[in-house]
């Protein structure tokens, strides 16, 4: 990683964007290191959501008054905005709350007609449950089967296994990009390029993908790609699925109602042409207004800005973790997201976030909805840090003294 990338912007007038982390918590300054679970929003975002309620709040893609339209402008805009940021077409980008209902997407509108007993889809040992349930919904409708690529000691994917998994009776392999316990950054082109050539369609969470790095989803080569919004500086609720076309054409929608139709009679109904079709109801239009404002914002700064920032970060958090005895970070992969899951011996998981939390520091402990990740390491839950850009190398030095202290307490 280029050094000169971290270095050539003002970080703290970055940090000062976002109004939530000058707060203090149990009376003292907080230190948000729980990005993964969701991002603090920078003042754009927010001023853009408060300016569309007290603006033009009117309902999309219904009235033809000026409200009406300028609401459906701004939504439309933050499509393209979106789309734009992925490098893909606005109109293979399905809206929607988030990765889990993207996925759910995929897995009842894709899978489900699909599948049928002796087929199999290949999963991963480090996903998400949002990216396991449902297609174990799946699995037990269509009679499907479901495989699973393991992990080699760094916390990667053992790619020689993953490769011996797809066999002709796999249709689908879905993924993550990142992971969200690890950190591990998946070789998600290499990978979806080995399952196409044996005709097996992709899907990637982008969950923990896309608020980190530059993404280009048309490089990748999968067939449908998701990302979650809250986690990239927009507001909960937002999110998005990217899907070849071919595969929208030919996919049912999933949730049925209003703004997915051409034309309903009791004889039938005409479905709308995709990405609305996938769209029933009034979307959260002020969300993603707000992601739309998020996506200038993160674009503004530079991706390669952002990962440089983070990067730096996590050297330098790693580094001083390490020096904690008794001490054990979960994953060293060689391509790692600003994300550490470790474990301090003789504490428990939750009583170090607690007891952190006191201190001000604001971690996740718990299983991080991966299930089946904790059983490969034989852990009911692990303790992570996770960092983002708006975070300083001051905050790493507070949390290993604050996690220093509070072990002592637990000894
Ligand atoms: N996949 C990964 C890797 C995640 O980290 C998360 C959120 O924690 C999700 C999926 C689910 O995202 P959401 O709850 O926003 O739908």
């Amino acid at each position: 990683m280029n050094a000169s990338l971290d270095t050539a912007i003002d970080w703290a007038q970055v940090r000062a964007d976002f109004p939530l982390l000058t707060r203090q918590v149990h009376g003292k300054q907080l230190i948000y290191f729980d990005s993964a679970n969701t991002g603090q929003k920078p003042e754009s975002v927010i001023a853009a959501v408060d300016d569309f309620y007290r603006h033009h709040n009117a309902n999309v893609s219904r009235a033809v008054h000026a409200l009406g339209t300028e609401a459906t402008d701004a939504y439309e805009g933050a499509r393209n905005k979106l789309a734009k940021f992925l490098n893909v077409r606005g109109d293979e980008l399905v809206l929607c709350s988030g990765t889990t209902f993207a996925l759910n997407l995929v897995a009842y509108s894709w899978a489900l007609p699909r599948l049928q007993p002796g087929d199999a889809i290949v999963l991963t040992r480090m996903e998400h449950h949002a990216n396991i349930v449902p297609w174990q919904l799946v699995a037990q409708r269509t009679g499907a089967t479901i495989k699973v690529a393991e992990l080699n000691e760094r916390g990667e994917l053992d790619l020689p296994q993953l490769y011996s998994l797809l066999t002709a009776e796999v249709k689908l392999l879905s993924l993550t990009h990142v992971s969200n316990v690890l950190g591990t950054v998946n070789p998600v082109r290499e990978i979806c390029r080995e399952a196409r050539k044996r005709g097996i369609v992709t899907a990637v969470d982008g969950s923990q993908a896309a608020p980190h790095r530059a993404l280009d989803i048309s490089a990748i080569g999968c067939d449908f790609y998701a990302i979650t919004g809250h986690k990239m500086s927009g507001p909960t609720g937002t999110g998005a699925l990217w899907a070849r076309r071919e595969h929208l054409a030919a996919m049912p929608p999933f949730i049925g109602g209003g703004e997915m139709i051409k034309e309903v009679r009791f004889e039938g109904t005409v479905f709308n042409d995709p990405p609305h079709k996938f769209e029933a109801g009034t979307p959260n239009i002020a969300g993603f207004i707000g992601l739309g404002a998020a996506v200038d914002y993160l674009s503004a700064l530079g991706m390669h800005h952002v990962e440089a920032r983070e990067q730096a970060l996590l050297a330098h958090a790693t580094e001083e973790l390490s020096k904690v005895e008794g001490l054990r970070i979960f994953g060293r992969p060689a391509d790692k997201a600003a994300v550490i899951s470790f474990l301090v011996e003789g504490a428990h998981a939750h009583d170090l976030a607690t007891l952190l939390d006191l201190e001000g520091v604001a971690i996740r402990s718990g299983h991080h909805c991966a299930h089946p990740l904790m059983q490969h390491f034989g852990v009911p839950a692990t303790c992570r840090a996770s960092l983002a850009f708006y975070n300083t190398h001051d905050e790493v030095e507070a949390f290993v003294a604050a996690l220093r202290k509070v072990r002592k307490l637990l000894a």
